[in-house]
């Protein structure tokens, strides 16, 4: 996605050996307008899969998430990494190690908002190590619904996510996609949309 990568290349910074700081339009501060454009994408790529959710982890993928699922006319729901007093009823739960907390935490749905009858897309900020999306799909297998795909806004793909996802038979589908970084420059591959 074009306008998505000359925004990483004029606004995002790299940190490190594998991280990148977009908190300027994407995971603190968010540009509205390149996020409709983001959901849009993501939209007209499934618009004749019968999506019927999107399913996202909280904090940062509920952007994205929200504007494809609006786009999609259908609901977003995001795994929450907390329980609280309200989550009183059966909760589909998985481990997730944090790439960038560098913790582990336990993710969870409620149980009656995924069903054998939805067919789910999954969207995320980033895929680095894909234990984000592993353990969405470990849950929404478990709900016995069907994943069509996992769209992500920023794929690292020198990393293993984007390997392991493909592993369970789920395509990837990625509107920016990163080789490495060099010099505090991004160099970017070829992207999925
Ligand atoms: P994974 O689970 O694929 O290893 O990592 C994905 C999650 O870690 C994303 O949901 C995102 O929140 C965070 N993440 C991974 N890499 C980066 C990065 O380079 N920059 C930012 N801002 N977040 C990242």
């Amino acid at each position: 996605m074009e306008e998505l990568i000359s925004r990483i290349k004029q606004d995002g910074r790299v940190l490190g050996e594998d991280i990148l700081k977009v908190d300027s339009f994407l995971t603190h501060q968010v540009d509205p307008k390149l996020m409709r454009e983001i959901g849009r994408t993501f939209a007209q790529k499934f618009a004749e899969a019968g999506i019927t959710k999107v399913v996202t982890i909280e904090a940062s993928g509920n952007v994205p998430a929200a504007y494809a699922a609006e786009e999609l006319g259908v609901p977003m729901i995001f795994a929450k990494k907390a329980k609280n007093v309200t989550m009183n009823e059966e909760l589909l739960t998985a481990e997730v190690y944090s790439f960038t907390k560098k913790i582990t935490s336990t993710v969870q749905i409620s149980r009656k908002f995924l069903n054998e009858t939805d067919k789910v897309l999954i969207v995320d900020d980033f895929l680095a190590n894909g234990q984000a999306a592993l353990g969405l799909i470990k849950i929404i297998k478990e709900a016995g619904a069907e994943i069509v795909g996992v769209g992500i806004v920023i794929e690292k793909s020198f990393q293993t996510g984007r390997g392991l996802v493909e592993e369970t038979g789920i395509p990837v589908l990625s509107l920016a996609r990163i080789a490495g970084f060099e010099d505090g420059h991004v160099i970017f591959t070829e992207a999925d949309l």
